[in-house]
């Protein structure tokens, strides 16, 4: 199928569009030997794209995993303080990842990684409204009138947050469990949700992100989403 050249280039990994636009403006990138005009498409299955004289890399085919993240693990790739990052529990997969969204250090439970960049950035704008449904564990009780507030929205420094679904749990002692989906992705969103209502948290595990749940994965495990389930995530 044909695209766009800076496209092309983007998904290669290779530059950001406007860099590839640049790029191609300077006459660096030719279509079967002939230097590319701005705006040009090319299919490249069939058409050599070269950069400098080099040819375009292959697209990596996308895969994504689902990993159930334990806690006291980060979701960054490196951490100057040398604790675990969930890169070390996919480090067998022979690609570059990137996190869909984060989930804190302290927080279990369902994180997608995958090597397409434009699906991670997707799938993690709050544009697109992907539920993610937490099982909170917090002190004090959850009552009528808190549900209420965390479903209707709750004041928060940066604003108030979009409605919510609660699903109340069982009490445990001074505990209780619920469950929240929100498809926002703010930082430590439903920590502060809870807080601002009086409900500390004291245990957050994601369970679910749009159709896709944890399953029978145990902490630190992952699987390779199906192609079917890939499809369904676009
Ligand atoms: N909300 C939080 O507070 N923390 C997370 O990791 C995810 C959602």
């Amino acid at each position: 199928m044909k695209q766009r050249l800076q496209k092309l280039i983007a998904a290669a990994g290779l530059a950001s569009r406007r860099q590839a636009e640049s790029w191609i403006a300077a006459g660096r990138v030719r279509v079967n030997g002939r230097v590319a005009r701005l705006g040009e498409q090319a299919d490249p299955s069939r058409d050599c794209i070269e950069i400098d004289g080099r040819p375009l890399p292959r697209r990596e085919p996308p895969i994504c995993i689902l990993l159930n993240k334990p806690a006291g693990c980060l979701t960054t790739r490196r951490d100057p303080q040398g604790r675990p990052t969930v890169f070390d529990l996919v480090r067998d997969v022979p690609v570059r990842l990137f996190a869909v969204g984060r989930l804190d250090y302290n927080t279990e439970g369902l994180l997608l990684l995958t090597n397409d960049g434009a699906l991670a950035h997707h799938l993690a704008h709050p544009r697109h409204e992907v539920d993610k449904t937490y099982l909170v564990r917090v002190r004090g009780r959850l009552t009528p009138q808190k549900i209420r507030q965390l479903e209707s929205g709750v004041r928060l420094e940066d604003g108030m947050t979009a409605p919510a679904r609660v699903r109340p749990g069982a009490q445990s002692g001074s505990h209780q469990w619920f469950e929240i989906t929100i498809h926002e992705g703010r930082n430590r969103q439903v920590r502060r949700m809870c807080q601002a209502v009086g409900l500390p948290v004291s245990r957050l595990r994601r369970i679910r992100f749009a159709f896709l749940d944890l399953g029978d994965l145990a902490p630190g495990r992952w699987r390779k989403l199906s192609p079917q389930e890939l499809v369904r995530l676009k």
